[in-house]
């Protein structure tokens, strides 16, 4: 589904990722964990076509196809859908409106059928329905920016789903919450790559494939135990043994 060829990418002249591979079946859950500043959410904007981030070396290929250089939207009409880690507010756009927007932009459905397919997925993830009227993310607690984001992921049905950091800010039903999200997504099939620097969100799913990335290069992939080792003695113990746990 999506493979990671070698990747380097620059962002305002700075190499941040320099050579990233790996690749993630059909409806797997993978998790990519690393310090702050390894380049984590350059690897989800590059995956996801952000064009202040250009790939210098390498490729990726998103079911079979290369979309190295595809527009953003393009790759989100081919089943790309990229959680940011700081969505953008804005005035003067209702959130069912946005949602009504989103769903005819990418799969043509029209807004009498989007809006009765938005207020049951709202009935289905158990969210506040009263969320739907408000301005797009104004005034929005961290936790209900990425409920948000998650119904939007939810209503999209992504091949792909990629999330940087759905759990920072978040208080624990709001976590447990977007879990559940997650999880559902995923055991539809949805494929997913988990950005997130916190286990926490880990004790309610189960991912195949655990990913450390540091200094822009993925160092070692492994199962849970990589997330139980750096929870015990933080980033430097993976760089360390790295060779010895692949
Ligand atoms: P992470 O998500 O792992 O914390 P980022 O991908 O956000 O890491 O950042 C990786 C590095 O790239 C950091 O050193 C950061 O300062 C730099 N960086 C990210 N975005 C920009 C930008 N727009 N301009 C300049 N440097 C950036
Ligand atoms: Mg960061
Ligand atoms: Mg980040």
């Amino acid at each position: 589904m999506l493979k990671v060829e070698n990747l380097h990418a620059k962002v305002a002249d700075k190499e941040i990722l320099k050579g990233v591979d790996f690749e993630l079946a059909s409806g797997e859950l993978h998790i990519v964990m690393g310090p702050n500043g390894s380049g984590k959410s350059t690897l989800a904007l590059t995956i996801a076509g952000h064009p202040r981030y250009s790939v210098t070396e390498g490729r990726i290929l998103f079911g079979g196809e290369d979309i190295t250089e595809a527009k953003p939207e393009e790759r989100a009409r081919k089943g790309i859908f990229l959680s940011f880690q700081h969505p953008v507010e804005v005035e003067g756009v209702k959130v069912i409106n946005f949602l009504q927007r989103t769903l005819k932009n990418l799969q043509g459905i029209d807004e009498v059928e989007a809006y009765d397919r938005i207020f049951q997925a709202v009935e289905e993830l158990g969210l506040d329905s009263s969320m739907l009227s408000r301005e797009l993310n104004v005034g929005f607690s961290g936790g209900e920016r990425k409920k948000l984001e998650m119904l939007q992921a939810y209503l999209v049905k992504p091949k792909l789903l990629i999330l940087d950091e759905p759990d920072s800010g978040v208080d624990v039903d709001s976590l447990k919450v977007i879990a559940g999200v997650i999880a559902k997504l995923h055991s539809e099939g949805t494929a997913i790559l988990l950005i997130t620097h916190y286990g926490r969100i880990l004790e309610y799913l189960n991912p195949q494939r655990v990913h450390v990335l540091k200094d822009g290069k993925l160092v070692v992939s492994g199962g849970m135990e990589l997330v139980k080792l750096i929870e015990e003695k933080g980033f430097a113990a993976v760089e360390d043994n790295g060779a010895a746990i692949k």
